[in-house]
């Protein structure tokens, strides 16, 4: 009997060790949930506010061409230093598949950008560009197909940000094309505007029973929303003429910017969020820069192709062209005292930025002061210019901006004007049906005498005729910009 009573006891002893057990076991966490949400997350966030602040000091010196090798390299660091404490966030999985893609993208951007000329960067800008959108557009496909567990808000914000994001991704994909030259037609038809606009506001309908659906709005719903996206980038982009296309970029960067910061929210991630800020301001900006130094209205550069609008200049031309052979333009610059260089598209396409600086150089140790006026639209997107005299080697020192040389061109002895057109065409200033009416320009007319270097009749990127070129201080010297530089620089040293 007591041994029965014993083993009663010893039972129910070990029963309220088991169920004791079973409650210690169903209040265990793993150790790993535990910590990193609550301890990492602080030290991810700083992690991303110091990123930020490297992508804004780094933004702040690029606004100098003296600073703005070292402002690329900070922003370098501070994206490195996002991506990396990224891998650390608690909701990051797929670590293989994420380190391949990046050591792909690497590679191939490493490989693309020592490879690409000076002359194609644009459209190397535009491919970058598109890639920053179609990513968030693939963000918030990603939140939208799987019905974003954020709530209804990130819903909304993943719907506007997919939208932007597609657009700025096909559209940079057209722009792209074009800037290669693989699309040489803006192809426009009647109605065309119109028909943009009904897709524009079917796109956003059915975005906006996405947003209403919720987690509900299903596959098929969520996919005919990006593919009118995507189209509707494409077909805004097409009627553009392709040498609009840097402003259209700037504009798609300043969207992909925007597109970013949306999806941050989103992902409820700092540093897209405040990166996705600063691109989206910055692309504003410049667009806005772009327009006002070129003189045109945004909507005219996406809904009126240039030049034909407006129609051909009408101011009547007097005088005609003057030829001048290297040897007397090398002896009009070797008895100057003080010569300006005005540089343009033409001098990219020629790569005749380094026989530029050797002449440069050569007039120098003669005692001849040699400046670069720069117009801010010169050559096919901003700074194109500055890139390429800094490549040569040209100091910052000797390079002045529009409003710093315009007042100084009528003491200049010559002004040789490389490649340059449309940023020196007087029409600018007083023929009021020129297409170019109103874009401020550089007053090289003003000089005492005036070099084009050209190969031929060719016009500008704005098609119309330039007056400059007739006037009776201008000597034409034909020839490409490289060749025709070379040979100035062997008449001034012979003589
Ligand atoms: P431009 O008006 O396009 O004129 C370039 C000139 O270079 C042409 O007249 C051409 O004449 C000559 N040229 C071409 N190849 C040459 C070569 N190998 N050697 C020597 N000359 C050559 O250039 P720009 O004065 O720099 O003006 C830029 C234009 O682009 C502006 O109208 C601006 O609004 C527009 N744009 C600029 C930007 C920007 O961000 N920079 C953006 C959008 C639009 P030949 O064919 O006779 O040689």
């Amino acid at each position: 009997m007591s041994n029965t009573t014993t083993l009663e006891q010893a039972l129910s002893q070990h029963k309220s060790s088991l169920q004791q057990l079973e409650q210690v076991a169903a209040s265990y966490t793993p150790k790993e949930t535990m910590v990193a949400p609550s301890a990492l997350m602080p030290v991810i966030e700083v992690f991303y506010f110091a990123a930020a602040i490297l992508f804004i000091l780094g933004l702040k010196r690029m606004s100098s061409p003296v600073t703005a090798r070292g402002g690329i390299v900070w922003a370098g660091i501070g994206m490195v230093l996002a991506t990396l404490i990224t891998f650390l966030h608690p909701h990051t999985g797929n670590y293989l598949l994420i380190t391949v893609a990046i050591a792909l993208g690497s590679v191939i951007a490493w490989v693309s950008a020592k490879r690409v000329a000076m002359t194609d960067m644009p459209q190397m800008i535009a491919l970058y560009n598109g890639m920053g959108g179609g990513a968030a557009a693939a963000i918030a496909a990603v939140e939208l197909f799987k019905g974003s567990s954020h709530g209804a808000t990130a819903q909304a914000l993943a719907v506007v940000g997919g939208l932007i994001g597609c657009v700025s991704f096909s559209g940079s994909g057209v722009a792209f094309a074009k800037l290669q030259g693989w699309m040489n037609k803006a192809f426009t038809f009647p109605k065309q505007q119109w028909l943009n606009l009904a897709l524009f506001v079917i796109t956003l309908i059915v975005g906006g029973a996405v947003i209403f659906k919720g987690a509900a709005a299903g596959l098929t719903l969520v996919t005919v929303f990006f593919v009118l996206a995507l189209v509707f980038g494409i077909l805004m982009t097409l009627p553009i003429g392709g040498a609009d296309m840097p402003v259209v970029i700037s504009l798609f960067n300043a969207l992909t910017g925007l597109a970013v910061a949306f999806e941050g929210f989103v992902l409820n991630n700092a540093a897209m969020i405040i990166a996705g800020t600063v691109v989206g301001a910055s692309g504003t900006l410049l667009t806005q820069l772009m327009a006002k130094a070129m003189n045109r209205p945004i909507s005219n550069v996406l809904f009126k192709s240039f030049g034909k609008a407006s129609g051909e200049a009408s101011e009547e031309i007097t005088g005609s062209m003057k030829e001048m052979s290297a040897n007397d333009v090398a002896s009009m610059l070797s008895i100057s005292s003080q010569v300006v260089i005005v540089p343009g598209y033409g001098m990219a396409v020629a790569q005749a930025q380094h026989k530029v600086w050797e002449l440069t150089k050569l007039l120098n140790e003669r005692d001849i002061e040699v400046k670069f006026a720069i117009h801010p639209v010169a050559g096919r997107m901003p700074g194109h210019m500055n890139v390429l005299l800094a490549e040569a080697g040209v100091p910052y020192d000797i390079i002045f901006d529009l409003d710093e040389i315009n007042e100084e061109f009528p003491q200049a002895d010559v002004v040789l004007v490389i490649g340059a057109n449309d940023v020196v065409n007087p029409a600018a200033r007083t023929d009021k049906n020129s297409p170019i009416y109103g874009m401020p320009i550089l007053n090289v007319d003003k000089a005492k005498n005036v070099v084009v270097i050209k190969r031929g009749q060719g016009t500008g990127f704005s098609g119309v005729e330039n007056l400059l070129f007739y006037a009776e201080n201008t000597h034409m010297l034909y020839g490409s910009g490289q060749a025709v530089v070379a040979e100035l620089i062997q008449s001034v040293k012979s003589m």
